[in-house]
């Protein structure tokens, strides 16, 4: 096991780009940036951001299948730049699984052993004990190739086989996402075993927050090569350092305003004006735009004669309603006069499109960044 730590990573990639008919003066794309990243002994870091961030070239500059690039990576204080992937004992699960496909799948999993002369009591003793951590059916499907076996199947194997040579560092490049749904949360569960039992320091690419927050002990958020944010799930989705981080997060974006200007303490719209709270006044300049930024879940509606709560009024009508029967919830898109804003609540048949709401923002739940570097402010 290991820490590992990434320090001011940069890649470009010299892809060349077709203007017309030829290809134009190479065009450098810039896939990590300044990258810094230190991922603490035995943790997983989910890592998550938009198509094309970075998240792939990063896994493969900590593997060391990518070399030409700079900054440095660090294994417990041992620079890396020397050391082959071959010899970093990396353990790697990709989206598309590469299993030996002449192999059943017990020899896959002994490749390993054979290719290091390992005593074979280890390796059956170390194939005994992952095969219990795979849960129930496996062993049925080690004396299958590859080939027999359905997608799911092959990643569990796939999984297996990386975890039973013990790795320092553990890859994973968004492992489950040609799975159905049932069978990702199923296997997102094994890994979670996997990883809990044999504390691998681990990166794990995702584009779903359910599988970053059911396995990530922190949750890294990616944009353009760069880290946004790291931190536990909770921490982050409660304290985004950018609006980029707080729309990114969370089952449903968090609504953000733009073209807010401070005038006199309060941030003013077209139509609305919101008292700023004391300690962004004191962050802020008259004239400074700013984004407001309101969660789904802490926005209320009021119609039909209810009490109207505390707060921030905006009057709208409902543009659409997207109930979530699971969690008896539904989320309310309501159009007001400048805004158009998402407002989750208890499920409500009677509510339906081109009603009359006032949507409520609640004063002690908003969240205020700054216009230009988005960052947040209060
Ligand atoms: P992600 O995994 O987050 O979708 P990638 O790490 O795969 O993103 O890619 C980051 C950026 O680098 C993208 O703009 C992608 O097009 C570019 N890129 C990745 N690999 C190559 C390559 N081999 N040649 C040229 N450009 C690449
Ligand atoms: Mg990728």
């Amino acid at each position: 096991m290991a820490t590992i730590r990434l320090e001011d990573v940069t890649k470009n990639f010299r892809a060349p780009r077709k203007v017309g008919d030829s290809f134009a003066s190479q065009d450098p794309v810039t896939a990590l940036d300044h990258l810094n990243l230190t991922v603490p002994d035995g943790q997983t870091i989910a890592v998550v951001g938009p198509s094309g961030c970075g998240k792939s070239t990063l896994l493969r500059v900590a593997a060391g299948l990518e070399t030409d690039f700079t900054g440095r990576v660090f294994y417990d204080d041992v620079d890396m730049m020397e050391v082959p992937p071959g010899d970093r004992y990396i353990g790697m699960v990709f989206q598309n699984y590469a299993l030996y496909p002449h192999f059943k799948s017990q020899e896959n999993l002994s490749f390993f052993f054979r290719m290091h002369k390992a005593p074979a009591e280890e390796e059956a003793e170390r194939i005994r004990i992952t095969s219990e951590m795979m849960g129930i059916g496996f062993k049925e499907l080690l004396k299958r190739k590859p080939g027999t076996l359905s997608g799911g199947e092959r990643q569990r194997v796939a999984i297996a086989r990386a975890i039973v040579r013990r790795p320092r560092l553990f890859l994973f490049d968004e492992p489950l996402s040609n799975l159905d749904a049932k069978l990702r949360v199923q296997t997102r569960v094994e890994i979670k075993r996997l990883l809990h039992r044999f504390q691998i320091t681990s990166l794990y690419v995702t584009h779903d927050q359910a599988e970053a927050i059911a396995l990530g002990d922190q949750i890294a958020i990616m944009r353009a090569g760069k880290i946004e944010q790291v931190g536990p799930y909770q921490e982050v989705w409660q304290n985004p350092a950018n609006a980029f981080v707080a729309s990114f997060l969370g089952a449903r974006p968090m609504n953000l305003f733009a073209g807010g200007t401070v005038v006199d303490g309060e941030l003013r719209f077209e139509g609305i004006a919101v008292p700023l709270p004391d300690e962004v006044r004191a962050r802020c300049g008259a004239g400074q735009k700013l984004i407001l930024g309101v969660r789904p879940e802490a926005a209320s509606l009021a119609y039909g004669g209810r009490p109207v709560p505390e707060g921030i009024h905006l009057r709208g009508v409902v543009e659409i309603v997207e109930p979530d029967f699971g969690h008896r919830l539904q989320t309310v898109y309501v159009r007001t006069g400048t805004f158009a804003c998402a407002a989750s609540g208890p499920l409500d048949p009677a509510l339906d499109i081109g009603a009359e709401v006032s949507v409520v923002f609640p004063a002690d739940q908003l969240y205020f960044f700054d216009a230009e570097s988005e960052r947040r402010i209060g």
